[in-house]
């Protein structure tokens, strides 16, 4: 069954994926111009982004996110140049996490944080992020429970990750 309250829960236990280690800033991934401009459009006064370098911790980073597309990577995100991220404050908080979760709207939100935690694989198979935080994680052992809890059907997250693939500068698909 959908759990729509299970990020509510996990805001109220510790830190979740809307938080990052204070210094770890530069392997936030990255807003493409098209993202941000949609939320500009809905949050005008935010400012809720910052300028970051393609540092070579983030690009590492991009690697294992989009493993055997290395130059395509570099192409996209060379190294020293700079792209968007979110703005965190001095604990790491995104700065459009308000008291009572994210203050923009879902369908404008980052792909990124819509796809959370899942991914999909350079074979098209549906993965996870990250384990460790994620209290929906934690609760839902197999992966129907999961998507079920977090409102997600495999349909919609391969579509959300092509969507994130195509904003970010790649082809929709791994193997197109
Ligand atoms: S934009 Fe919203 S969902 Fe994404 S990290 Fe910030 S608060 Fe969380
Ligand atoms: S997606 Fe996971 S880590 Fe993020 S708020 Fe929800 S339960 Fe927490």
């Amino acid at each position: 069954m959908s759990d729509p309250f299970v990020c509510a829960r996990c805001a109220a236990k510790g830190p979740t994926c809307c938080e990052l280690t204070p210094g770890a800033e530069e392997v936030c991934f990255p807003v493409s111009e098209y993202e941000r401009e949609r939320i500009i459009e809905c949050v005008p006064d935010s400012g809720g982004f910052a300028l970051q370098v393609n540092t070579p911790i983030f690009i590492e980073n991009l690697f294992r996110l989009f493993p055997g597309q290395r130059k395509k990577v570099k192409e996209l995100f060379p190294p020293g140049g700079m792209h968007y991220r979110l703005e965190v404050d001095s604990n790491g908080k995104c700065l459009f996490l308000g008291s009572e979760g994210c203050i923009i709207p879902k369908e404008v939100r980052p792909l990124y944080c819509r796809l959370f935690p899942f991914w999909t694989d350079e074979n098209g198979r549906i993965t996870l992020l990250e384990v460790e935080k994620c209290l929906a994680q934690h609760e839902n052992k197999t992966p129907g429970r999961l998507f079920k809890a977090l409102g997600l059907t495999q349909a919609e997250v391969r579509e959300l990750h092509s969507r994130l693939r195509i904003a970010w500068g790649f082809a929709p698909h791994a193997d197109d």
